[in-house]
């Protein structure tokens, strides 16, 4: 941290700055400078709140140069992270990240035992290696379809079973902690939870992986932020997914913020993901965006596919059929295999 000190403030004032930063068991180093008195700032700043100390008259300016993250950062975990998607699986299974890629697939709700089951057979077909579907739906308005629960849950469950596909399904209360721990492969916590700090603080001790979506209106910091509270308890792991951030722009549901993909690569080890579906919300952008995702260097993406888009009870709009995204599938394979 580097701290420019006002060009009013006396030698008391400085002094006694210095012997607080020393208070809190930080040395604070002048750097000499022909016009302003500039001091960096060593040891662990990680609990400094820089807006605190701009109430010091003595202090200009205050300038953090290590970043706010720290768990889910590259400069404490240089190499790439590679995880098991399946819990059960040996050495051999589905991996994301590291070199490895993967694509979670399905509709935006589960519905019915014949819907999932129709869909969860088309994409493993089409390569899918896990089988995507909200049974808790975060919905704007209370009187929207708000997804099956806990029987959506024991819908997917039958579908991995009939499939082998791994099941990433959304967490949206502490109190299905316990479930999800012991039923869901990946645990997701949707753009409207990314910073719910006690759901990630308790998902943090269970030992299941996280599919972590990118905040509506958050900024790629706090995403990392966010993924150090998922972090912090040393048991679970975390999938980064970049989802799409509200701007201005009407003319998609989402802006999709492809950049995010290297970008959060060069500064996190995490697997990262893209999901064109509720990026775009319009499924003839599904396609292209998916492929844009992979050439910008996504470890995996998560697509919504439905059998019957027009009859969906969420999400329809922005619904792949099974057709298209097998045809999707096999052209990010060249791709793939073009920037290999
Ligand atoms: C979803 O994946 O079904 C979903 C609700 O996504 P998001 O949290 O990104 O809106
Ligand atoms: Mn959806």
């Amino acid at each position: 941290m580097i701290i420019v000190i006002s060009d009013s403030a006396t030698d008391a004032q400085v002094e006694q700055f210095v012997k607080n930063m020393e208070g809190r068991g930080l040395t604070a180093k002048a750097i000499h400078g022909d016009s302003k008195r500039v001091f960096g700032i060593v040891g662990d700043t990680g609990s400094i709140d820089a807006e605190s100390l701009m109430r010091n008259d003595a202090i200009e300016k205050v300038m953090k140069v290590t970043a706010p993250y720290k768990l889910s950062g590259r400069s404490f975990h240089p190499d790439d992270t590679a995880l098991s998607l399946l819990a059960s699986a040996d050495a051999g299974g589905p991996k994301i990240g590291g070199g490895f890629f993967a694509v979670a697939a399905g509709p935006c709700s589960v519905e019915s035992e014949e819907q999932i089951l129709t869909i969860a057979q088309d994409v493993k077909r089409s390569g899918a290696a896990l089988l995507r579907g909200g049974a808790f739906k975060p919905r704007t308005s209370p009187f929207a379809f708000q997804g099956l629960g806990l029987d959506g849950l024991d819908l997917l469950k039958i579908a991995r079973q009939k499939t082998g596909l791994g099941i990433v399904t959304e967490i949206m209360s502490t109190e299905h902690l316990g479930v999800f721990e012991k039923d869901v492969d990946i645990i997701q916590v949707g753009a409207r939870n990314m910073q719910n700090f006690a759901l990630l603080r308790e998902l943090s001790v269970v030992g299941k992986p996280v599919l972590l979506k990118r905040g509506l209106s958050n900024t790629i910091d706090e995403m990392l932020q966010a993924a150090d509270y998922v972090l912090s308890g040393g048991k679970a792991s975390v999938i980064l997914c970049e989802r799409g951030i509200r701007t201005f722009e009407t003319a998609t549901r989402n802006t999709l913020d492809i950049s995010a993909v290297p970008v959060l690569k060069n500064r996190s080890h995490l697997p990262v993901i893209v999901d064109p579906s509720h990026g775009t919300g319009y499924w003839d952008l599904v396609y292209p965006m998916s492929l844009a995702a992979v050439a910008a260097g996504a470890d995996g993406l998560i697509i919504e596919v439905h059998d019957q888009p027009a009859r969906a009870l969420c999400d329809g709009q922005q619904s792949i059929t099974p057709a298209l995204f097998d045809s999707l599938m096999s052209r990010i394979g060249k791709v793939r295999a073009a920037l290999n």
